[in-house]
């Protein structure tokens, strides 16, 4: 019995100890996984890394947010139909010749070295979106001509710039952190009022919510983004739009006036302050006071076609829940 439970507590002990062995040498995260993709089709591309980041997120948030094209599968997000992939006028669109796709005219590349142009290859997928924007040249610039031409739309190519510029300047991929749009030792209140007929702010449907709070408390970034927007609309007052790394668009009404340096284009990270808490709004610029302070905060989703707003609300109670957890464990 005694030899029994030495052996026993033995092998208990090495389980543990080799799983926690395992703990220590943890498999890498998807996004070092993905950072370890980017820098090697830089090596060989010699297009920069961020931008390779930023058409890959675009692309996995496109694909979350329709309907009509298949959920990404492997690391990378980027899609490309068969018959990009293959040659609009290649006979079998499953084809992964090189020689032949080439012949076709097809995107599909050999980018992983084992002699197919696979689309289920993550380096194939994105060596072939490198060769492609190669084709107009490295540099900022023809970067982005490159884009307009593939993607055909202002909108799609300003996000993709704008998140290259994000991971650029962060030099990492996981950015979801999240905060909620005022201190949280503000006075501040709010309701679930997703859909209900009238709020502040002009839109037949409510398309946010409303956090009541003191006229001037401060009003933060709710992600890591870019200021796109800032100004003056006669419903919404003076507002500000921040689009952040998942193709949202965060929106902020009402201000009682912006951060002082706030900037168009500027880039933003959660919890840093942009405006005030205020009432402006329902008249030309400066009027303010028709109704009790509030901000009107907002959501939109782009999908690579068009843009809808969704409720914040649960996004707002997860935030507010989060910071708090991260406040205690400082
Ligand atoms: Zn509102």
């Amino acid at each position: 019995m005694r030899l029994f439970l030495t052996v026993f507590f033995t092998l208990l002990l090495s389980v543990s100890f080799s799983t926690f062995g395992q703990a220590q040498t943890s498999e890498p995260t998807i996004y070092e996984q993905r950072m370890e993709l980017y820098r090697r089709m830089e090596s060989v591309s010699h297009i920069p890394w961020y931008y390779l980041a930023g058409i890959d997120q675009y692309e996995r948030n496109v694909r979350q947010a329709r309907k009509d094209i298949p959920k990404a599968e492997g690391l990378t997000g980027i899609y490309f139909k068969p018959e990009e992939w293959a040659g609009p006028l290649n006979p079998d669109l499953s084809d992964d010749n090189p020689i032949s796709i080439q012949f076709f005219n097809g995107m599909g590349v050999d980018g992983d070295g084992d002699g197919k142009a696979s689309l289920s290859s993550d380096e194939d997928v994105l060596f072939a979106f490198s060769q492609y924007l190669l084709s107009y040249g490295t540099d900022h610039d023809h970067i982005k001509m490159g884009l307009w031409d593939y993607y055909k739309r202002d909108k799609t190519v300003s996000i993709i710039i704008g998140k290259a510029k994000i991971y650029k300047k962060y030099g990492r991929l996981n950015l979801d952190e999240h905060a909620f749009p005022v201190s949280l030792r503000s006075n501040y209140s709010y309701k679930n009022t997703w859909g209900a007929a009238r709020g502040w702010g002009g839109r037949r449907m409510h398309e946010g919510t409303d956090i009541f709070a003191d006229y001037g408390v401060p009003v933060r970034a709710t992600a890591y983004g870019i200021i796109e927007m800032k100004g003056w609309n006669r419903f919404g007052g003076w507002r500000i739009g921040l689009r952040d790394i998942n193709n949202n668009y965060h929106y902020f009404a009402h201000l009682s006036g912006f951060a002082k340096d706030l900037k168009l284009g500027q880039i933003v990270e959660p919890g840093l302050l942009i405006g005030g808490v205020g009432s402006s709004g329902y008249g030309p610029p400066g009027t303010s006071g028709k109704f009790p302070p509030h901000l009107h905060y907002g959501i939109y989703k782009d999908n690579g076609r068009t843009e809808w707003s969704f409720d914040p609300y649960p996004h707002l109670r997860l935030w507010e829940r989060q910071e708090r957890a991260r406040a205690k464990a400082k």
